[in-house]
């Protein structure tokens, strides 16, 4: 009997209590939130496939929401590249994109509403003294000399502020609330600050923008969110998202801040501010590098936007902060790719192999199947010749007893083709092994002998006359230790500069055809992506071993 198996977790069972408790009118709406400073990466994806997820499941609705506060690091051209990752992963907001600069005057407003009601006033201290004073846990706050303007001098310096006759820093805003709260964003937090910079939306209209605890959970409000998500270093926030929905004229219900805890990767970064200095000083070749935990990253790497999706259910979400191994997301693009991905042959690290007794000039056509996997993608014709590429290190001339492939005189298989036997090893004046000799066995074709007899190994292959060529990049993890930057190292300190190894490879014809961005298997040797720009390169996605298994083994062993 097969049920179907909904994602369940704490914030889906939340959801599914609210609704059945008629909370919002039983409305169900999310957003995803992100700021336009930066790439997606594989973080934002779990967060992305929570609230498009329970949207979905719920019958309601998720908006992109782009938050832009600060003009500084913000740019259209990110704006751009997250919606076309959103399609690419496969989501669709509700209705346009909106933006938190849409709303810039309606929060000036309320924050006017606040001076008015005399729970907010203007500081001219600088930041440092700001801090400084805000104390910490068991510290008692210092209250600012300023704490006590009547409301008229706050209304008009608030004005002033926005009319542009204080230079950036000169003062903020800040809520009035309690200096000696125990939770440290009460503590009379900057709701405002001065900052003449080009938006990208907004131009120069405004030189004072609004912080994102000022912004957020208002806007979440004017849109209509019910479940305001968010990673779990906002939860500290949240009676100060409270406070300020509790201080505004709310024009529907309130929403409500969840929080969950953030997507953590063995061997990856997941900080924008770490990746743009990958990309910034050339230690990738961009943002969409195909060792980089983009979207665009991964997509070139040739992850499957489906794979991450399934990733994403799996690990589901917690409220305690954890690291998910890599090797798990790698088998679940693995187990997809395994379903479709289409069988080839290619040889990275080319050796001639000649076959002494092949008739001269002939070329057989072996009828190869495209994927054990999937009858439906059926069958090709691939060429075998006389003259191959094989791998170099399947071959060798003083072979140790337990090497199994070929050496003079042990018989292999060329899968799908022919056993042959090698004979000699032809050597450069280095004494290295240019040309493997061998002659074969025509009754062995199809790869099985008629009098029974086995073979230890297969072996891959491709006919030098029908070969193209084709580079291929393998990788290493970017960051060699497991956790990158712990206990307050640099994370750059574990960057492999080695972490990709590029190849001259002979492949099939049949890899000519291959499409940007496809992925196919290449026998014995991995899946690999057809790069998205130039399908003659091809990244390596994965290698063919579940490494998860293994680890799962070793730790119930
Ligand atoms: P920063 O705030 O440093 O610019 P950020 O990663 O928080 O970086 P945002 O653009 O603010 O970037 O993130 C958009 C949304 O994605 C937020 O709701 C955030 O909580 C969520 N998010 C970001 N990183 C992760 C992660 N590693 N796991 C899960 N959700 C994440
Ligand atoms: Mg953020």
């Amino acid at each position: 009997m097969s049920e179907q198996v909904e994602p369940v977790d704490f914030v889906r069972e939340k959801v599914r209590d609210d609704q059945a408790a008629g909370r919002f009118g039983g409305r169900v709406q999310t957003r995803f939130p992100p700021e336009p400073n930066g790439f997606l990466h594989v973080g934002h994806a779990k967060s992305v496939y929570l609230n498009f997820g329970i949207a979905e499941e719920f019958e309601g609705t998720c908006h992109l929401r782009f938050d832009d506060t600060n003009p500084l690091a913000e740019d259209t051209s990110y704006v751009q590249a997250i919606v076309e990752d959103l399609t690419w992963l496969g989501v669709v907001p509700s209705g346009p994109p909106r933006f938190t600069s849409d709303s810039f005057d309606q929060l000036y407003e309320w924050a006017e509403d606040l001076v008015r009601a005399g729970l907010a006033y203007v500081d001219d201290q600088d930041q440092a003294t700001i801090s400084a004073q805000r104390g910490g846990f068991g510290q008692p706050g210092v209250e600012s000399p300023h704490r006590d303007r009547s409301v008229e001098d706050n209304l008009e310096r608030f004005r002033a502020m926005r009319d542009g006759r204080y230079a950036d820093g000169e003062c903020v805003l800040r809520a009035k609330i309690d200096m000696q709260a125990d939770n440290m964003w009460l503590r009379d937090p900057v709701l405002y600050r001065i900052r003449r910079a080009r938006h990208h939306r907004t131009g120069d209209r405004w030189v004072i923008y609004p912080t994102y605890d000022w912004a957020h959970g208002q806007v979440d409000a004017i849109e209509g969110t019910t479940h305001s998500i968010c990673t779990l270093e906002f939860a500290e926030h949240r009676p100060l998202y409270d406070w300020c929905l509790d201080h505004v004229e709310l024009p529907s219900d309130r929403p409500e801040q969840t929080e969950f805890a953030r997507l953590n990767l063995t061997h990856t970064v997941l900080s924008k501010r770490v990746l743009r200095t990958l990309v910034e000083d050339g230690l990738v070749d961009g943002w969409d590098d195909a060792r980089m935990p983009t979207v665009r990253g991964l997509r070139r790497r040739g992850y499957p936007a489906q794979a991450l999706r399934a990733f994403c259910e799996h690990i589901s979400v917690a409220r305690t902060n954890s690291t998910v191994e890599i090797e798990l997301l790698e088998s679940f693009v693995r187990t997809h790719h395994n379903r479709h991905a289409l069988r080839r042959m290619a040889v990275l690290d080319p050796l001639k192999l000649t076959i002494a007794n092949w008739p001269d000039g002939h070329v057989e056509w072996v009828d190869v199947v495209n994927n054990p996997e999937d009858p439906a993608d059926g069958t090709r014709a691939v060429p075998f010749t006389g003259e191959l590429w094989i791998e170099r290190e399947d071959f060798m001339l003083d072979a140790p007893p337990k090497y199994f492939r070929l050496t003079p005189g042990r018989e292999v298989r060329l899968r799908n083709a022919f056993f042959v036997t090698a004979t000699d090893g032809v050597l450069d004046g280095d004494g290295n092994v240019v040309e493997v000799v061998a002659t074969y066995d025509p009754a062995t074709r199809g790869g099985a002998a008629p009098d029974g007899r086995k073979v230890k190994s297969t072996l891959h292959w491709v006919s030098r006359p029908h070969a193209a060529d084709a580079t291929v990049h393998l990788y290493e993890r970017l960051f060699r230790s497991p956790h990158p930057g712990a206990d307050g190292a640099d994370p750059l300190d574990d960057l492999d500069a080695g972490s990709r190894s590029s190849r001259a490879a002979k492949v099939e014809p049949a890899l000519g055809e291959v499409g940007p961005g496809e992925v196919v298997q290449f026998e014995r040797l991995g899946y690999f992506a057809a790069d998205l720009d130039d399908p003659t390169v091809f990244h390596r996605t994965v290698g063919l071993r579940d490494e998860w298994a293994n680890i799962q083994k070793q730790r119930s062993g």
